[in-house]
């Protein structure tokens, strides 16, 4: 079959659509906000495509897996095997890196392992061949006096194959063995469960050493030697000491082992810092034994053309890149090391095609943000050989300079390419006319969305004249410079900010305008506006001196900062967005003032259902139950008695102009905007809601269903319906994110509108439509990671597109 064929899907705002996806080929689903790409391409596509795989599995297994729920739709045909790439769901632990993330750093542990050469950790020196006099001469001269164990290593840090080695041993006449640094008898039947990583030395002999041992330690060692294979291992009271014929310092008098490539990662008791516990970071501080490496001395200490592992993994993936190019080995190096260096340079490759060029592949998966991570785990999937996959991927571009969207879009090309099917959520009009095939949503959010509007090449969808995208896409305004830059009121004055790679730069940022901060990914705009910008406004504030920042003047001319950002309005669903941008307490009094509900001696706290007097007493508002199941994640089912209503009985019998409570927390925000249009103290809130393209969202709506996005736009509109007093500081990073074309412009309004009030709107972005609307722009680069944090420009737009920078590049040909 050539498609995948959505048949008849009901599930949210969706009105029993069907969709044709061509198989092996890229889809971008567009479509306003709340129009139903999410559900059609994660909550139908994806879970489907899931669902099957999992029922393909035993029932013991899948018991264990996570469940979704079973989408409404009529039939999915032609569905290959999916993976889900999702920026909420990319987000990584301080264990992993971007060197674990994409398997880059399993293969240059194996490199380092293979061809690694080992230096000494003390004097830096070339570790090489001894003999067994040196080593003798040495021991004697350190240990006489003492008693000892001679023991051959046998196997590192390995599963399985345990037992014949066991078994040799007894029959060898040995009775001792280590497990994983555990001295003990050899088992009959090998028990080795209870040890970790299954590391194995056998105890060769027992020694008190002194010259008159001499000739019986000699021998031991010759044995030890002979089964550890070159290597044997010394206990010495509590001292460990590793002795290898290969590599012995004579300088410094010690060895270190073979190694593997488990020495080589900080997820092993062989390789990690034991500082750090392997995070690099104690606290916020870097982990001064191992400098950040989260490795120990002895993996620090093998190095190839001069790096070690550590250092190599502090470098850009580009200076990786470069750096892994120039190897060059010959013979039997050279047929090991190539193979290994050839997949290193693919992966390096796939993360510079995703824009990620400027990362270290040390970096922590937490410290990423959701666009990179996802991006991270696209390139690892670039890498992998699958073939005749659905990918499903949301939003891509996010964190992307237009620059770097050529290269994306190539990399989905790559996949598709390789066999597979790419199905991508996308506002991003390149990504658009990249695609194969358009699937439109719409028209507009929530109920008044879940239609199709078009499917078929970019091409053609300029022709529907119902699509808001096509009429975004033509409308003539979207390519010009059109508003008149504001003049800044005053400036706040940063000099010397230093922060991550942020050039030691002297920064003025306008008060009273919209300014945009752009630049390329890398480039350092999160580290000027957060990490130095916001950062020392708290710090000026508490009194505490300054970071990554030498002087900081201006700051009298606001009078509080706010950062609106993605994290979520609030985690249960007793909150909505009602509740959070405070029309609720509006909405209760109203109802109270009713005659009924003073007749019944109502007050406003009735109609909280987070209060018992009017909430559902059996799911205690809450419109829904927690069912805990064995083995399942927990999942929410309406409540039986109020069916979802939250409120008792008595409390819905109250009705405000022929609605009762529910009934108006299940309203849209249209909805309501309509039927409270003579409440002023609702009327006003609700259309700042509506204008901010909220429209679709009800009342009532769970916070935690919201989007990053949506959440964002709610505290945003919040604060514009408090905000009397202008001379705040707002600080948005991408509020882009998750918006058609048609919603950019909603949000734009309420920017300038914010900026008229006296207020500053300070935005991180690529998106060109918000940058040409700025009244200021501070332009970093040039480039990405230690090539960027340099100021490029910095004043209104119509001077930034006179410079040559990637931003006014890309300005430029939006402009055409
Ligand atoms: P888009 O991805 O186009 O922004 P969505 O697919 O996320 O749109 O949402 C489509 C509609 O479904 C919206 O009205 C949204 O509020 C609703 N919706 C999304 N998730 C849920 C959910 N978990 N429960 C109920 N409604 C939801
Ligand atoms: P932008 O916001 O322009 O994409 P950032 O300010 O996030 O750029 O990053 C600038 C540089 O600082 C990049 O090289 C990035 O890898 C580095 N960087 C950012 N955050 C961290 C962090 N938490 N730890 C280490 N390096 C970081
Ligand atoms: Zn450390
Ligand atoms: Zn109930």
């Amino acid at each position: 079959m050539n498609y995948i064929e959505v048949i008849g899907a009901k599930h949210h705002n969706l009105k029993d659509i069907s969709v044709k996806i061509p198989r092996r080929s890229f889809t971008v689903i567009t479509g306003v906000s709340g129009s139903g790409k999410s559900t059609l391409a994660f909550d139908i596509i994806f879970v489907e495509g899931q669902r099957r795989y999992l029922e393909s599995l035993p029932s013991y297994i899948r018991q264990f897996l996570k469940l979704y729920e079973q989408p409404e739709v009529d039939l999915v045909a032609g569905l290959p095997p999916t993976v889900a790439i999702e920026q909420r769901t990319s987000q990584a632990g301080p264990r992993t890196t971007v060197g674990t993330l994409t398997e880059v750093s399993h293969y240059l542990r194996l490199l380092y392992a293979r061809v690694g050469e080992p230096f000494c950790p003390e004097c830096g020196e070339r570790l090489g061949y001894t003999n067994l006099d040196t080593i003798l001469a040495n021991i004697l001269e350190r240990y006489s006096g003492k008693k000892a164990l001679v023991l051959a290593p046998k196997v590192r840090r390995r599963k399985g194959f345990h037992r014949p080695i066991l078994e040799k041993a007894l029959k060898a006449g040995r009775t001792i063995v280590r497990i994983d640094g555990h001295l003990r008898e050899i088992p009959p039947i090998p028990d080795l469960s209870r040890y970790r990583e299954h590391t194995i030395e056998v105890v060769i002999g027992e020694i008190a050493i002194s010259l008159a041992s001499k000739s019986q330690l000699e021998n031991l060692f010759r044995e030890a030697f002979a089964e550890g294979q070159g290597e044997a291992l010394l206990l010495v009271e509590n001292e460990e000491i590793i002795l290898n014929e290969k590599a012995f310092c004579k300088k410094c008098q010690l060895s270190l082992p073979e190694p593997d490539p488990l020495l080589f990662s900080f997820n092993t008791r062989a390789g990690v810092c034991p500082h750090c516990g392997g995070l690099g970071r104690i606290e916020e501080n870097v982990c001064p034994s191992c400098e950040g490496t989260r490795l120990n001395k002895t993996a620090r200490a093998f190095r190839i053309n001069g790096l070690d592992i550590g250092s190599l993994a502090e470098l850009s993936v580009k200076e990786a890149l470069s750096f892994m190019e120039g190897l060059k080995f010959s013979g039997k190096k050279k047929q090991i090391a190539n193979p290994i260096i050839k997949e290193v340079l693919a992966k390096l490759g796939f993360l510079v095609e995703v824009g990620l060029s400027y990362l270290s592949l040390n970096r922590s998966g937490d410290t990423l943000s959701g666009g990179e991570a996802q991006r991270v785990r696209l390139a690892a999937q670039l890498g992998s050989n699958l073939t005749g996959v659905c990918y499903v991927l949301d939003e891509p571009t996010i964190g992307l300079h237009p620059r770097d969207n050529a290269l994306l879009v190539k990399a989905l090309y790559q996949l598709k390419e390789k066999g597979n099917t790419v199905i991508v959520v996308e506002h991003d009009e390149e990504t658009m006319r990249a695609a194969d095939w358009i699937i439109d949503l719409g028209p507009g959010g929530g109920k008044r969305g879940g239609q199709v509007l078009f499917q078929g090449p970019f091409s053609e969808i300029l022709k529907v004249e119902e699509s808001l995208t096509a009429n975004a896409l033509k409308d003539p305004q979207r390519y010009k410079l059109t508003s008149q830059a504001r003049k800044p009121a005053s400036f706040l004055y940063l000099k010397g900010a230093s922060a991550h790679n942020l050039k030691n730069i002297d920064v003025d940022i306008p008060v009273g305008v919209l300014l945009v901060v752009t630049g390329v990914s890398g480039a350092g705009k999160s580290s000027l506006v957060m990490e130095v910008l916001f950062e020392n406004l708290k710090r000026l504030e508490k009194g505490q001196p300054l970071v990554h920042l030498r002087e900081l003047r201006g700051a009298e001319n606001i009078r509080r900062t706010v950062v609106v950002n993605h994290t979520p309005i609030g985690r249960t669903p007793r909150s909505t967005p009602a509740t959070y941008v405070g029309i609720m307490d509006h909405i209760r009094k109203l109802f109270a003032a009713t005659p009924e509900a003073r007749a019944r001696g109502f007050d406003a706290s009735r109609f909280s259902f987070n209060l018992s007097e009017g909430q559902c007493p059996h799911c205690k508002g809450q419109g829904q139950l927690k069912v805990e199941m064995k083995f399942l994640p927990e999942v929410y089912m309406p409540c039986g008695v109020c069916r979802g209503a939250r409120y008792n009985e008595e409390t819905l019998t109250v009705r405000y102009k022929g609605k009762n409570i529910a009934e108006v927390l299940s309203m849209t925000m249209a909805e309501a905007y309509e039927f409270f249009k003579a409440v002023p103290s609702l009327a006003k809130p609700l259309k700042t809601l509506c204008d901010l393209g909220l429209d679709y969202l009800t009342l009532g709506q769970p916070s935690p269903s919201l989007s990053g996005g949506e959440a964002q736009r709610i505290k945003l509109a919040s604060e514009f319906i408090k905000g009397k007093r202008g001379g705040t500081l707002f600080i948005l990073d991408e509020p882009s994110t998750g918006l058609h074309p048609a919603d950019v412009k909603k949000l734009l309004n309420l920017f300038h509108g914010l900026v008229e009030k006296g207020n500053t709107v300070l935005v991180i972005e690529h998106n060109l439509e918000i940058i040409k609307e700025a009244d200021w722009v501070i332009d970093l680069g040039p480039e990405g990671g230690p090539e960027g944090g340099e100021i490029l420009y910095a004043g209104p737009v119509e001077g930034l597109l006179a410079t040559d920078t990637h931003t006014a590049c890309a300005l430029r040909d939006f402009f055409k």
